[in-house]
């Protein structure tokens, strides 16, 4: 595995390989989700790219951006070992030098509601932005995104449509511990007490779940028993919502597969969720 900082760098590597490029575009802070990802991408590719950028445009909270994990030494180290053949790491001033005055923007119910609506439009546009600089830089065949972030996918999948970007969209299952949590970055920011209690996020999609499965469609009745399983761990709830997978639309009456979402915060750190329900 070679480490590149510069996009030239990048194109450069990559002139000197043939087939297929794949790109996994990552803030660091490895995990095995992100892994998972690039083993996705090692067995569909001939070279796997990934970038390790912690994005400023994407933070609305200055406090979250310093406090989110930087790791980049065992981050190499576990790259190379899952099958990342060029790791792309570049500062900041090389992804938005002095002067830059371009955003990709999207609008409505997809980017403005849920994530959109409590980070704030402009984490949708940086997040945006910054893949679309990603895909210019490494032109992959694919891109690998994880499940996890259900509301990124639509996005990405919405500007590369847009744009008309000639790459293909994968998407990985979520990667969760042994009690359900999924596995983040920010895990690592939760004490001993907070990562216990974090394991009533998916034990209320799991409430959800089952709710459904047992013939119930109302919005408000199938919310109820995940609300109580969060009540009960004092988990500070920011949305719970159930909703279109392709128009992310909240839908009263669950008469087709649906996302439920969800985003709260355990402590002082905010962890997202989801799931879908048929
Ligand atoms: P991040 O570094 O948090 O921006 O995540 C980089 C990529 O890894 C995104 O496509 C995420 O959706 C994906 N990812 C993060 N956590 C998981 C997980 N637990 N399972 C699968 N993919 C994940």
């Amino acid at each position: 595995m070679i480490t590149v900082r510069t996009v030239a760098d990048l194109r450069a590597a990559l002139a000197e390989r043939t087939g297929s490029v794949g790109l996994v575009p990552t803030m660091g802070a490895l995990h095995d989700g992100h892994l998972s990802l690039v083993r996705a991408a090692h067995e569909e590719n001939d070279t796997v790219v990934m970038s390790l950028f912690v994005n400023p445009t994407q933070f609305n909270d200055a406090r979250d951006l310093a406090a989110y994990p930087r790791t980049e030494e065992a981050d190499a180290a576990l790259a190379a070992e899952a099958g990342v053949d060029i790791l792309f790491a570049p500062d900041a001033a090389e992804l938005y030098p002095g002067g830059f005055a371009t955003s990709i923007r999207v609008e409505g119910t997809i980017a403005e509601t849920l994530e959109g609506a409590h980070r704030g439009r402009a984490h949708f546009d940086g997040m945006a932005t910054v893949v679309v600089k990603l895909l210019l830089a490494a032109a992959p065949d694919t891109a690998y995104f994880g499940a996890k972030d259900a509301q990124q996918v639509v996005v990405v999948r919405r500007v590369v449509a847009d744009l008309g970007i000639p790459v293909r969209i994968a998407v990985c299952p979520t990667v969760r511990e042994p009690d359900g949590l999924a596995l983040s970055s920010r895990n690592v920011l939760l004490s001993p007490g907070d990562r216990a209690r974090a394991a009533a996020i998916p034990a209320a999609l799991r409430a959800l779940e089952a709710a459904a499965a047992a013939g119930e469609r109302d919005r408000g009745a199938l919310r109820e028993p995940a609300l109580d399983v969060l009540a009960e761990q004092l988990i500070a709830l920011e949305y719970l919502e159930i909703v279109d997978p392709d128009t992310l639309e909240v839908l009263p009456t669950v008469d087709r597969t649906a996302l439920v979402v969800i985003a709260a915060k355990v402590g002082q750190t905010r962890l997202i969720d989801n799931i879908t329900i048929a």
